[in-house]
């Protein structure tokens, strides 16, 4: 085992248990998104997501967590982040986000993605797609030697030329033995000076991203976000760490990441 240079550094062992626990994550988000549909409740997806769990052996990371009564966040059209699965039926033109953890030997696995539930507006479908690419533009920035806020910059950028915008009120984060560990990593600019990443850092990085205004408040349930205007929301969200070869993503499932039609401007030190 190498030497542990600090909080924020993981060695081998365990980038090696972050990358098992988001790999699981990330299969139950591919057999979630298998299954949405019109019509499906998001309630089987979080049936779904426990009978996976079980079968790997794995506790879902957010169940109990500060109270949270589930292992999935569903947050389904304006809703932003940490909506309940429940018994609503999804219907045609709606997006579905879902955000997953597992703990796998005490390491946190987290990522989340947003799914059209057939047919979607223009509009909604773009929301997906830049939202989706937002987070790979951010990624490309998890370098040695960068400002961990320049992944939002960059982010927010990438977002705002595409005419949406990105939340403020939730961030990503460093992530290891504890779901939430510092570094901070917002979607957006900032005008101070942040951390500087280093090798062996491991981050998730998950912008959220808004048709109209990037205000949001939370419902009277204390945990569902929803767009203060109404509008649509989505998120995606990978676990990564930053190594000599660049930035390399963790939430990786069996099948691989990358989606048909979506455009990856990443290098292959990425994969
Ligand atoms: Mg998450
Ligand atoms: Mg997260």
């Amino acid at each position: 085992m190498k030497k542990h240079h600090g909080a924020f550094i993981k060695n081998e062992n365990e980038i090696a248990s972050l990358r098992e626990a988001n790999r699981m994550v990330a299969n139950i988000l591919d057999a979630a998104g298998d299954l949405i549909s019109p019509g499906i409740t998001t309630m089987r997806l979080e049936e779904l997501a426990r009978d996976m769990c079980a079968d790997y052996g794995v506790r879902p990371a957010f169940l109990g967590y500060h109270g949270f009564s589930f292992a999935l966040c569903c947050s389904v059209n304006e809703q932003v982040v940490h909506g309940f699965p429940s018994n609503r039926l999804l219907q045609e033109g709606d997006i579905v986000s879902i955000d997953m953890g597992v703990v796998f030997e005490g390491f946190v696995g987290d990522s989340a993605r947003t799914w059209p539930v057939g047919e979607v507006s223009d509009t909604a479908a773009k929301l997906v797609r830049i939202t989706e690419e937002s987070l790979y533009v951010g990624i490309d920035r998890a370098r040695a030697g960068n400002d961990v806020y320049d992944i939002g910059a960059a982010v927010q950028e990438y977002v705002e030329t595409a005419g949406f915008n990105v939340v403020r009120r939730f961030v990503g984060h460093g992530i290891g033995t504890r779901m939430h560990e510092k570094p901070e990593v917002p979607n957006f600019r900032q005008t101070m000076r942040g951390m500087t990443l280093q090798n062996g850092m491991v981050i998730a990085i998950e912008p959220m991203v808004t048709v109209g205004g990037y205000e949001v408040k939370i419902l009277d349930d204390n945990w569902t976000a929803v767009t203060c205007d109404g509008q649509y929301a989505a998120h995606f969200e990978h676990s990564i760490v930053v190594t000599p070869q660049g930035p390399k993503i963790l939430s990786i499932s069996d099948r691989g990441f990358r989606k048909a039609g979506v455009r990856m401007p990443l290098d292959s030190a990425l994969i």
